[in-house]
C-alpha cells in the first residue's frame, strides 16, 4: 500500500482550505491499482453549515456583479483549467480510474468549452420585451439568480459534472456549495482552490463526505435555495421529498437506460464501432451509455458478432498513463461487484458472447462484455448496470422496437441507426427520451440541453436551458401616473 505520499485533502470554505470540524477523514483508493493515494475530509452538518453561511454571505455581492464581470471570471477559470490540465488529469486518472490520454483529449477540452459557453451565456440572457401590456403601466421581466445552491455530483465524471454545475450557477450569479461523490472528491477539491484564486471568497465552496450526513445536510439546510443532483433515482427521489418541506428548487439528472435501435439499413461498420465506443466509454459508467442495444432480427447476428469483436479489441491495464489503454477500471470494488452481479444472475436464455469475468488484476477491473439473447423484462434490460456491459435484444419491426425502447422508467438518451429519413422522423418523435441521436451516440454540444424525461429527472444541464434553471423570473410593473 502506497501510504507514504498520501495527500491529505481538506474542505474549501470561504476561500481557504479547512479541516472538517470533527476532523473526520477517509481513504481514497485508486481503482486501477487498489492503492490508497489520498485522505478525503468527511464532513458533517457543522461543516456544511459553515460552507452554506459563506455562500450566503457572498451571494449579494456576487449576484450584483455585471454579467460581464462574471463572464470574465468564467473565462479566466476556463484558462486556468487549461493551465492545470495535466495536474487535473493526474488527479482524476488516479481517483476515478480514467485512462490519462482519453481524459486529456476529451474531458479537459470539454470542461474548458463548457465554461466558455457559460461565460458567453451570462451576457445573453433573453426574455419577453418590456411594454405597456396594461394601459398606463410598463411591465418588464427580470431573471435573477436562484440564490445559494447545493450541488451534489457523482463519481463517473467528477470534474466534468462539477463544471457542468458551476458553469450555469456562476453565470446566473448564484453562489454554491458542492459536495463531490465520496469515492471521487479529489479533482473537485483542487478545482475549488483554482477557482478560489479567481472568484470572490465564499462564492464556490466544497465539502467532502458521504451522502449522509454531508449531502443530506446540504439538501435540508434552510439557507440553500436550490439543490442540483447528478446521481441515482433513489437519491433524487429522496431529495425531491425532503425539498418539498421548504419547496426549494430541485434539479435532477438521474441516469438512464439508453436504447440503441439498429435497423437493417444502417451503415453496419460505422454503427458497430460507434455503439461499442459509446457503450464502453468511461467503462460504461455513463448515464447515456449505449449499452441497451435493440437489433432488428434481420441483422441481429451481425450486431452480436460485430459488438463482440469490438469489445474484445478494447485494452485495459493498471497503467492509466499507457496511451493505448482505452478502458479503465470500474470506479470501486463495490460498483464492480454490482456490475458482476448482473452478469452472474443472468437468465438461462442469455448468452455471454465475450467478457463476463473479473480479470486477474489489482484494482476493480471488469472485462468488456456483450450479453445476447436478452428479453424485455430481464433485470439487465430493466436496471442501469453502469459498467462495461452491453446487452443485445432482437426485435421484429419498428413498432416493437419503439415499444420496447420506451418501456423503461428512465428517459435520458436514445439512438436510432438507419438511413431511412422517414423512419428517422417517426422514431425520433416516438422515443420518450431527453436526447435522440441519429447514426451517432453520446456526442454533446454545450449549446444543446442534456436532461431527462420520467425517472431520469428534470432540469437541464448545458445550454441556455440550464442557465435559466439557475434563475428565477420576476415581473416588475410600473405605474406611469
Ligand atoms: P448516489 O445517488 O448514491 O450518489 C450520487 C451523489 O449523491 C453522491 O455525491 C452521493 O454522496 C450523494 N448522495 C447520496 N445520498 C444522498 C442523500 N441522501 N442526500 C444528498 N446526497 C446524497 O449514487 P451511487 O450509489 O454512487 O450510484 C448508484 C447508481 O446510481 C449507479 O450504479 C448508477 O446506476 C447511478 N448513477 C448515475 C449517475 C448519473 O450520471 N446520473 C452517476 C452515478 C451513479
Amino acid at each position: 500500500m502506497a501510504t507514504a505520499q498520501r495527500t491529505k485533502l481538506r474542505n474549501y470554505i470561504n476561500g481557504e482550505y479547512v479541516d472538517p470540524v470533527d476532523g473526520g477523514s477517509e481513504e481514497v483508493i485508486n481503482p486501477a491499482t487498489g492503492e490508497v493515494f489520498a485522505e478525503a475530509p468527511l464532513s458533517t452538518e457543522a461543516d456544511v453549515d459553515e460552507a452554506v453561511r459563506a455562500a450566503r454571505a457572498a451571494f449579494d455581492g456576487f449576484s450584483r456583479l455585471t454579467p460581464a464581470e462574471r463572464s470574465n471570471m468564467l473565462l479566466e477559470l476556463a484558462e486556468a483549467i487549461g493551465e492545470h490540465g495535466e495536474e487535473l488529469t493526474d488527479l482524476e486518472s488516479a481517483d476515478a480510474g480514467k485512462p490519462r490520454q482519453v481524459f486529456l483529449d476529451d474531458e479537459i477540452p470539454g470542461a474548458i468549452d463548457c465554461l466558455r459557453f457559460f461565460a458567453g451565456a451570462a451576457r445573453n440572457m433573453e426574455g419577453k420585451a418590456a411594454a405597456e401590456y396594461i394601459e398606463g403601466r410598463t411591465s418588464y421581466v427580470r431573471r435573477e439568480a436562484a440564490g445559494v445552491v447545493g450541488q451534489i455530483t457523482p463519481w463517473n465524471y467528477p470534474l466534468m459534472m462539477a463544471i457542468w454545475k458551476i458553469g450555469p450557477a456562476l453565470a446566473a450569479g448564484c453562489t454554491t456549495v458542492i459536495k463531490p461523490a465520496e469515492v471521487t472528491p479529489v479533482s473537485t477539491i483542487r478545482l475549488a482552490q483554482i477557482a478560489g484564486e479567481i472568484l470572490p471568497k465564499g462564492v464556490l465552496n466544497v465539502v467532502g463526505g458521504h451522502g449522509d450526513p454531508a449531502g443530506s445536510s446540504l439538501v435540508t439546510h434552510p439557507e440553500v435555495d436550490m439543490v442540483s443532483l447528478t446521481g441515482s433515482p433513489r437519491t433524487g427521489k429522496w431529495i425531491a421529498r425532503e425539498a418539498s418541506d421548504s419547496l426549494k428548487r430541485v434539479h435532477l439528472e438521474l441516469g438512464g437506460k439508453a436504447p440503441v435501435l439498429v435497423f437493417p439499413d444502417a451503415d453496419m461498420d460505422r454503427a458497430m464501432e460507434t455503439i461499442a465506443a459509446c457503450g464502453l466509454y468511461n467503462t460504461g459508467q455513463d448515464c447515456t451509455a449505449a449499452t441497451r442495444i435493440l437489433a432488428s432480427e434481420k441483422v441481429y447476428d451481425e450486431v452480436v458478432t460485430g459488438l463482440a469483436e469490438q469489445a474484445a479489441s478494447y485494452r485495459f491495464s493498471t497503467d492509466m498513463s499507457d496511451p493505448d489503454v482505452n478502458l479503465g477500471p470500474v470506479v470501486s470494488e463495490t460498483q464492480r461487484d454490482r456490475v458482476a452481479g448482473f452478469v452472474e444472475r443472468r437468465p438461462d436464455h442469455a448468452e455471454v458472447v465475450t467478457g463476463g469475468r473479473v480479470p486477474d488484476l489489482p484494482g476493480s477491473f471488469y472485462e468488456p462484455t456483450v450479453v445476447a439473447g436478452l428479453e424485455q423484462g430481464d433485470e439487465m434490460i430493466r436496471d442501469e448496470i453502469f459498467g462495461p456491459v452491453m446487452t443485445v435484444q432482437r426485435f421484429s419491426d419498428e413498432e416493437q422496437a419503439i415499444e420496447w425502447a420506451n418501456a423503461t422508467r428512465y428517459g435520458l438518451a436514445s439512438s436510432v441507426w438507419t438511413r431511412d429519413v422517414g423512419r428517422v422522423m417517426r422514431v425520433s418523435r416516438a422515443l420518450r427520451f431527453g436526447a435522440v441521436w441519429v447514426n451517432d451516440h453520446i456526442t454533446m454540444a454545450n449549446e444543446m440541453p442534456h436532461g431527462g424525461f420520467k425517472e431520469s429527472g428534470y432540469g437541464k444541464d448545458m445550454s441556455m436551458y440550464s442557465l435559466e434553471d439557475y434563475t428565477v423570473v420576476k415581473h416588475v410593473m410600473i405605474s406611469l401616473d
